[in-house]
């Protein structure tokens, strides 16, 4: 039996690499968008030449799609290889994003690949893969629970050769730039399972029908989660991915290795946090002593390193089970929902830490935190995650007469 968490030589070359091209080319790229320094803020144009030069450098130096096989222009790395990259690309704010590895495009790639035509792949997926286009998937509704997509009720009817889709849609991310969405849409009036309803769609943006009603203002500003109203929305049969009411398998699908990617890039943000923590405690002095020697925040650093370090081992070990074709539904619950709780924890430690200075935009920890709060409801709530988790530790005692299966299925 092998346990073996070193790199091979080829994806330890890959890391330091991709960690120099975090520190060297989007640091001081981000730094220069942020106006940190001499110059004043990019915004319009300029931030976007900014944003698309590093892309550029990225691809030329073949960091480039880590997650996309080979013949995609992609890196071919597996999920566990892929954990490193995307924790390094993340320590940067714009690293994913940079090297074209960032949600949703990131979900979406890995659905057009395993559900798209060779047709639709060429159209959608080839662009997507270019970085000259950008997209968005269209699932959750204002007047129904996200976290239960069979209540979904955007509709489409058949219509000759055309589907016509009604509905309302939000915190679409993405949606205000993107120039295709994957709509989800319910299409069976009464399938043999709830989960049967719904059917994907591939819409062209713009298109007459799909409506942006706004871009919704959010606790870390107003970045591109959009509010669409769909209205008569005619599309071509073959703009179906998938078949009909395989929508919701279509989400499952997309949403496990995607919500690993979004761990491995919570680790990395949980990880400059706890740095940041440490380098605070012992350069801030206070009673006698530097902070580092606390023991009130040597508790906060010691339950951040092993609520890391845990986050690390799910991490890993739900990636190699991607790789190895074993089911990892439940170890990628697990990690998510850990991982979602301990980034906040750890931000919110690191801020403590930091006193008014964590308070201010000074650092970057504040933006940190407005943004790691929604980890713990998208991409499935924790009490949903929970809800699953316990229905498996359940199934597996009653399967077995143990829950060993449910903890991973360890060999201890
Ligand atoms: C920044 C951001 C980006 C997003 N991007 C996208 C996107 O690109 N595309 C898209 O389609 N959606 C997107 N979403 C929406 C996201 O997927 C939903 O917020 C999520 O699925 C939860 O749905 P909801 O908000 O309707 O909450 P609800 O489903 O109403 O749930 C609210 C709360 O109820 C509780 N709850 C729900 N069900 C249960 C249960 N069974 N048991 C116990 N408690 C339960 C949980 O505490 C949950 O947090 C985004 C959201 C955010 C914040």
């Amino acid at each position: 039996m092998a346990i073996d968490f070193t790199l091979s030589p080829e994806h330890e070359e890959i890391r330091g690499r991709v960690r120099t091209f975090i520190d060297e080319v989007v640091k001081p790229g981000e730094e220069a968008i942020e106006g940190k320094g001499d110059g004043e803020p990019l915004d319009g144009k300029a931030r976007l030449e900014m944003l698309i030069a590093m892309r550029k450098k990225a691809s030329a130096e073949g960091l480039w799609l880590p997650h996309m096989p080979e013949e995609w222009g992609g890196m071919g790395l597996g999920h566990v290889a892929l954990a490193m990259v995307q924790a390094e690309a993340a320590k940067s704010y714009y690293g994913p994003w940079v090297l074209n590895c960032q949600a949703p495009d990131e979900g979406n790639m890995h659905t057009l690949l395993h559900w798209a035509t060779p047709e639709q792949a060429e159209k959608y997926l080839r662009p997507l893969c270019d970085g000259t286009v950008w997209s968005c998937f269209a699932m959750t509704e204002p007047e129904v629970a996200g976290s239960d997509p069979t209540l979904i009720r955007t509709t489409g009817y058949q219509d000759g050769e055309e589907w016509v889709l009604n509905g309302h849609k939000w915190f679409i991310s993405n949606a205000h730039r993107a120039n295709f969405a994957i709509l989800v849409a319910r299409t069976e009036d009464d399938p043999d399972l709830p989960q049967a309803a719904n059917t994907a769609f591939l819409i062209d943006l713009p298109s007459e029908g799909w409506n942006e009603v706004r871009q919704i203002e959010t606790m870390h500003g107003g970045t591109g989660h959009s509010e669409i109203l769909i209205e008569d929305l005619r599309v071509h049969e073959s703009q179906m991915l998938g078949g009909r009411g395989q929508g919701h398998m279509l989400g499952q699908y997309r949403l496990g290795p995607a919500r690993l990617a979004h761990c491995m890039r919570w680790i990395a943000q949980a990880e400059t946090a706890l740095d940041m923590m440490v380098d605070r405690s012992l350069n801030r002095y206070s009673h006698g002593s530097i902070l580092a020697e606390k023991q009130g925040i040597q508790w906060m650093i010691a339950d951040s390193a092993m609520e890391l370090y845990q986050c690390k081992l799910m991490v890993l070990h739900a990636a190699s089970k991607i790789d190895a074709g074993e089911d990892f539904k439940s170890e990628v619950s697990m990690a998510k929902h850990f991982v979602a709780n301990s980034l906040n924890r750890i931000i919110d430690r690191a801020i403590q830490v930091h006193g008014a200075l964590g308070y201010s935009t000074d650092t970057p920890l504040a933006h940190m935190y407005q943004h790691a709060r929604w980890a713990r409801f998208a991409d499935g709530a924790d009490e949903v995650h929970q809800m699953r988790i316990a229905q498996r530790t359940i199934a597996a005692y009653k399967d077995h007469g143990t829950t060993k299966a449910a903890t991973g299925d360890l060999p201890i």
